[in-house]
């Protein structure tokens, strides 16, 4: 040393601590290492509540740390809240990571399953790895989450991998902070970790060293393969071989609904997609989603047997190391659809899928990691530049929505229709993931189990039960049940405005705002089936301003399966009985006998329920054209009219309608829009140009019936919600007119449009009218 005196840096000491998703996502050697470049001592340790840290040092290096901990943070967590308090320094020296500190009645949010990592994915297809094409390699960034744990504190002993026991290299990364692997609780290799099992369908193993190797064999043969995934079982067949997707879609009991696919890279999905930068980099994301993509027709060869009349394809990338492999031994696109029968709920375990799964798929590909928690694939599409939720399952749930409010706790039951529910406390909303179709026994089972899970990991003990108003519904019924069970508070809320406030909700928008509550059919305050709605509202109320005109529904759900009948109803009831029919091309789609029964519903009311809903508005004019007058999926007509517009719909002329503002609520009268779409069907006009001038014309009701409102109300402010804003095309053209017009335009993008969002408006409006002392 020289004579020079030495400098003391001023010590500070901090204690910080971190909120969010930051257990099991590699936080802690992340926050090692850091403060190890800063050289900073202290140490840091999970709680069950958050992260704490202290860190003492130089001046300099502690005051950059609680920023740097947000920034810097491991691609898998959130940080959502750093807390710090200035302590005396002690002059501690070195870093430690403590032992983790259980606090009773403390929770954590649970990541959600990540995608495979790139350095995973690396030493997945490294010949010299000793995790070469591993199919279960995982690591801090990525790999199972939420579907293997049991209960949180999230350690290994309680998730599905306690039954597999580290290897020592495998221990040894375990337990190194400077490894990857560092706490990584579904840490395995091929020494010590699941392995694959490939059977035929009655279960019986077959020969064989290599079963994705075998499996990939039987794919391009043409053979239908279940593939135990992450959150379930998935049916996979060659998209190339319509044979093979044509005998997938008949076994699994879905004619027409599109398939999702699997493709092995962005460079492989633009041989058959256009892909944008955003597309790209949501597919490339963690998360790893379905994405809907433009079709290129023109030099795809996947069959048109995936999506047919479908200028779309739902496609995702191989977010497990099975799923890479699988792929890159198929080398080519893969149908990759959840494994189940027609709308059941998603296999999960092996047993269950060898039977329910019998007769569909040909082979099983089996592993012996089970899966805890079902778990679809999330879809997602990009609109203005924007990722947009359409179902929010996989890598996203059970991600807390950050709520700008203090909640009480609230346990919201959904909708009936891909349901999700969503349960409340402190600042977060835990919307469940996609749970499905309320409609049979298998997923309502599901959805007990689900909110049992949720109510176990995030310490939920709710105080009242939000529920849809429809009594038919299973998830009021569910909720009303529980709430007698024990004591509680329930809360009937209204479809539509639970719809609109989840819009307010995940844009933050604590003002009253005009609502366009677009949907099928919902239970309206006045028992009639709601569904093309104008509210002015907020969290707490609403008022209903304007909606299309009612019509009859001739057979009630009957209509929502055959269009024609809508078309017939709106026919009936807006241009008179007497209109004459037969020369309209639909009439030769309807059995005579069918015809006159539902003249008959008309003519004396018979199980005509009135609707309101846009949706069948869609549906009409979908049959009324000629596109479809029956279905096999929801909104399949809706759909199937809108593929046909023209891709510029601007220079088309809408058609005519009248906004009847005197009433209260002001109707939309469609009597001169059914008639213009009539008269074009008997001039021969082309189905692609009735759906431009029909789109812009549903474009042009809600931009005038929100000037309207807006006239009347002050508002300015307009959220967009409800399934049919899933059609792009209006979407587009409604923001675009609204915008124009001065209007600031809420949209979805983190809860899906339509109704697997519904549960997030109504935990909101629940809390609200608990605060306001309304319940
Ligand atoms: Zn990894
Ligand atoms: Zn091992």
């Amino acid at each position: 040393m020289s004579g020079s005196p030495s400098k003391v840096a001023t010590k500070a000491r901090l204690r910080i601590e971190v909120k969010g998703i930051v257990q099991g996502v590699g936080f802690r050697p992340f926050v090692y290492r850091l403060a190890r470049n800063l050289q900073l001592n202290g140490w840091v340790r999970n709680t069950s509540g958050n992260v704490a840290i202290e860190v003492e040092g130089p001046e300099e290096g502690v005051s950059q740390f609680p920023a740097l901990l947000k920034e810097k943070a491991p691609p898998a967590a959130r940080v959502q809240e750093v807390t710090t308090r200035k302590l005396p320094a002690k002059g501690e020296s070195g870093f430690a990571i403590r032992k983790s500190q259980a606090e009773p009645g403390k929770y954590q949010p649970v990541s959600p399953d990540l995608a495979t990592c790139p350095e995973c994915l690396a030493e997945v297809f490294e010949p010299q790895n000793h995790r070469y094409l591993y199919p279960f390699t995982n690591c801090t960034n990525c790999g199972p989450r939420f579907t293997i744990i049991r209960d949180i504190p999230y350690d290994r002993p309680l998730t599905t991998m306690s039954r597999f026991t580290m290897c020592p290299e495998c221990q040894a990364e375990y337990d190194d902070p400077l490894d990857r692997r560092f706490h990584a609780q579904p840490n395995a290799c091929p020494k010590c970790g699941p392995s694959l099992q490939l059977t035929d369908l009655d279960g019986a193993l077959l020969p064989g060293a290599d079963p994705l190797r075998e499996a990939a064999d039987l794919l391009l043969q043409g053979y239908i393969v279940a593939v135990k995934g992450l959150g379930g079982f998935q049916l996979a067949c060659d998209a190339t071989n319509q044979k093979a997707v044509a005998r997938l879609r008949e076994r699994k009991r879905r004619p027409g609904k599109p398939l999702a696919l699997m493709m092995a890279s962005i460079a492989e999905i633009e041989k058959h997609c256009y892909v944008s930068p955003e597309e790209a980099e949501l597919l490339l994301s963690p998360n790893a989603p379905i994405v809907l993509l433009k079709w290129r027709k023109d030099i795809s060869n996947v069959t048109p047997l995936v999506a047919e009349n479908n200028k779309y394809l739902g496609v995702m990338l191989p977010y497990t190391p099975l799923h890479h492999i699988l792929l890159r031994y198929a080398a080519r696109p893969l149908v990759m659809t959840s494994g189940n029968l027609s709308e059941e709920p998603i296999c999960q375990d092996n047993d269950e899928a060898l039977r329910r799964l019998h007769g569909i798929a040909d082979y099983f590909l089996l592993h012996n990691r089970d899966i805890h928690a079902r778990y679809d694939d999330s879809v997602y599409l990009v609109e203005r530049d924007t990722a947009r939720a359409i179902r929010r399952a996989r890598g996203y749930a059970p991600s807390p929505i950050r709520l700008p409010f203090r909640a009480r706790q609230v346990l919201a039951c959904g909708a009936e229709e891909k349901n999700t529910f969503c349960l409340t406390r402190d600042e977060y909303a835990f919307l469940s993931q996609h749970i499905g179709d309320m409609d049979n026994e298998e997923t309502v089972e599901h959805f007990e189990n689900t909110i049992d899970l949720y109510q176990r990991l995030f310490r939920v003990q709710p105080e009242a039960l939000a529920h849809d108003l429809h009594p038919e519904y299973l998830s009021a019924k569910y909720a009303l049940k529980y709430a007698a069970e024990n004591g509680l508070k329930t809360i009937g809320i209204q479809h539509h405005h639970a719809h609109i406030v989840s819009c307010l909700v995940e844009n933050n928008f604590r003002e009253p705002a005009i609502g366009v509550a677009f949907d099928g059919v919902g239970y309206g305050s006045d028992g009639n089936l709601w569904g093309g709605e104008f509210l002015v509202g907020d969290w707490g109320s609403f008022e209903r301003a304007a909606h299309l005109e009612y019509v009859p529904m001739p057979g009630g759900v009957a209509a929502i399966r055959k269009p024609y009948r809508m078309a017939l109803g709106y026919i009936y009831s807006l241009l008179g009985p007497e209109t004459p029919l037969d020369d309209l091309p639909i009439m030769s789609k309807i059995p005579a006998a069918e015809a006159d029964i539902i003249k008959a519903q008309l003519e004396r009311r018979l199980n005509s329920p009135l609707t309101s809903g846009a949706g069948r508005l869609f549906d009409a004019v979908s049959a009324l054209a000629g596109v479809r007058g029956q279905v096999d999926y929801e909104a399949q007509a809706a759909i199937e009219l809108e593929m046909l517009a023209p891709d510029d719909v601007a220079h088309f002329e809408p058609y005519p309608f009248a906004i009847s503002g005197d009433e209260k609520p002001a109707v939309v009268k469609l009597k001169e829009l059914i008639s213009a779409v009539v008269k074009d069907v008997r001039n021969g006009v082309k189905p692609g140009l009735i759906s431009a001038r029909f789109h812009l014309t549903v474009a042009r009701i809600i931009l005038e019936t929100c000037c309207l409102i807006s006239r009347q109300s002050g508002r300015k402010t307009v959220a967009l919600s409800g399934g049919v804003f899933q059609n792009r095309l209006l979407f587009h053209l409604a923001i675009d007119a609204l915008e124009r017009e001065g209007f600031q335009v809420l949209s979805h993008r983190v809860v899906p449009c339509n109704d697997g969002g519904i549960s997030l408006g109504q935990a909101a409006i629940a809390n609200q009218q608990i605060n306001e002392g309304k319940e």
